[in-house]
């Protein structure tokens, strides 16, 4: 049993901002489920959204978000994260993050979808790494934080006075195979999100929803789970991870087309290539669907070898590794789960409803997304909020209590052991079928009688055993499962990500 004064699951942006804003003599564990780089944070390549121009206003930036979610944000937390940007590219900053800057040393910022200004700050095309690498640099000059790398939070404990909510967590320490306990009267969740739901996802492996799974079995509030975002051009390769093919390609002029060669975007949105990610996705799912297809052709083979090898070197090169030449080859893309709106209910400190437990970045919801996410703004919302936490957290003090219980074992009884990696791929089809681009009320209710099907069947390992980590994220992964079927059935109109084909 270790006592810390505050635990963080999680060494992305949200978790990493947390434990480096919080003061120095409070004693910190935070927990990374594999390596610390290992996480969606390091892979983000278009940057973090700030009004920093003259030309643009706190007001610009509020109603763009506001129009992208469809009428769900609310409106306070959006006005109060969207202040926060200034602040948080200072602090990204006095830490060291090497953005990119102008002839006048300026902080460079570009634009991106959905934005009525340049206020995109960025680090070529590679942000999320920058940012992580220097955060990352300064957490080895931390005493104060331990970093426990392979460590995977299974469950929260319970303090033994109810009202008094929790004394820590279990975590299962992956390379000794076996059990550690965590006391501590602040656990902060910040797991990222939950793209392995699902076939396809631009996600990092960590993605299997654990922070749902873990609040939600302590009691606490979800919100907007229906919205999840999915990124229209992943790459679509049998054994290829479904990385993104930028949407500057279609900025550039990429045709979407069947792979008998036949345009199809116009035909969807007067747009075509342009319109929205979200529009661009279902257009593609339904052509993938009406013609039987695992995935389109994204083709811009008709610009020069020359333009292609200048503005899109990396993409250019991943695409090469796996056998297409994007100079000749139209490239096989489909989309895939990228990023979730909803989550651990939150305010925008961080607080969830169960005393003690906190969530942040991906795996919270403060409200700010709504319906569907600007672009950039979740780098934004995990500075922001992290912040604003470990301000809340240094001036409450409470003290630890013991857990009530510490035995995993108790919660782990062992029923029929089903084949955990199968029921992964199949709740995966599952979930592309029924909660994916286009939902439907009774495949939604099938979808949602199956799911609770396993979570009656999982069992875990009796023995600390290398099938654990498997059947924790599958019991989290289910977990989370059920609650988006039963989110997407209960709103029954189409709004923002959650199209409803049966709904009104
Ligand atoms: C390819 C890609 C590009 C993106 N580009 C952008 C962009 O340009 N701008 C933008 O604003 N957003 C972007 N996003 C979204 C953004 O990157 C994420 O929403 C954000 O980084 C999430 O940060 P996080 O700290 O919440 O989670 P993450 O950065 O994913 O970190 C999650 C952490 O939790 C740990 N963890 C998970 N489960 C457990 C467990 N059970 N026990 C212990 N540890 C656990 C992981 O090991 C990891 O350390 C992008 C996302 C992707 C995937």
């Amino acid at each position: 049993m270790m006592h810390y004064d505050v635990v963080i699951v999680g060494a992305g942006l949200a978790g990493v901002t947390v434990a480096l804003s919080l003061p120095p003599q409070l004693r910190i564990a935070l927990l990374a489920k594999d390596q610390l780089d290992l996480c969606a944070s390091d892979r983000a390549q278009g940057g973090i959204a700030a009004v920093l121009s003259a030309d643009d206003s706190l007001a610009q930036h509020v109603q763009d978000t506001r129009v992208a979610g469809a009428g769900l944000c609310d409106e306070a937390v959006v006005q109060h994260i969207v202040a926060q940007g200034p602040a948080s590219l200072d602090w990204l900053c006095s830490q060291g993050v090497a953005f990119s800057r102008d002839a006048q040393q300026r902080l460079h910022l570009t634009r991106e979808g959905g934005h009525s200004q340049r206020r995109i700050v960025h680090a070529g095309d590679a942000s999320g790494h920058a940012i992580m690498k220097a955060l990352h640099a300064q957490l080895r000059q931390r005493p104060n934080v331990i970093i426990h790398e392979h460590m995977l939070a299974i469950d929260l404990c319970a303090a033994p006075d109810a009202d008094a909510g929790i004394a820590g967590l279990l975590a299962f320490d992956q390379k000794h195979f076996c059990q550690k306990a965590f006391v501590s009267p602040h656990v902060v969740l910040a797991t990222g999100g939950l793209g392995h739901l699902y076939s396809k996802t631009s996600n990092p492996a960590c993605a299997t929803a654990d922070g749902i799974g873990i609040a939600s079995r302590a009691g606490a509030a979800m919100r907007h789970l229906e919205f999840i975002q999915f990124h229209p051009t992943c790459l679509a390769l049998p054994g290829a991870p479904a990385f993104l093919i930028s949407e500057a390609l279609r900025g550039e002029g990429a045709f979407l087309r069947r792979p008998d060669g036949t345009r199809f975007m116009p035909a969807h949105d007067a747009r075509a290539e342009l319109a929205p990610r979200d529009i661009v996705a279902r257009a593609i799912a339904h052509e993938m669907q009406t013609h039987g297809l695992d995935h389109v052709l994204l083709d811009i083979t008709h610009r020069d070898a020359a333009f292609i090898e200048a503005h899109f070197p990396m993409i250019l090169q991943r695409c090469l590794d796996y056998g297409v030449d994007v100079r000749r080859d139209g490239i096989p893309v489909a989309p895939a789960a990228h990023y979730s709106c909803g989550g651990v209910a939150t305010d925008t400190v961080g607080r969830s409803s169960v005393p003690g437990l906190y969530a942040l970045g991906e795996t919270a919801c403060t409200g700010l997304h709504g319906a569907n996410r600007l672009a950039s703004n979740s780098l934004l919302e995990c500075v922001a909020t992290g912040r604003a936490l470990a301000n809340h957290l240094a001036k409450s003090a409470r003290s630890v209590t013991a857990p009530k219980s510490t035995d995993a074992a108790a919660a782990a009884e062992v029923r029929a052991q089903i084949d955990a990696q199968a029921v992964r791929m199949q709740l995966q089809t599952l979930m592309d079928t029924a909660a994916g681009l286009l939902r439907h009320g009774s495949t939604l209710e099938r979808a949602g009688r199956q799911i609770r099907q396993w979570q009656d069947q999982l069992g875990l390992p009796a023995r600390w055993a290398d099938s654990l980590r498997e059947r924790l994220e599958l019991r989290n992964m289910l977990d989370a499962a059920a609650l988006i079927v039963d989110a997407a059935l209960l709103r029954r109109e189409s709004c923002g990500l959650h199209q409803r084909i049966d709904g009104t």
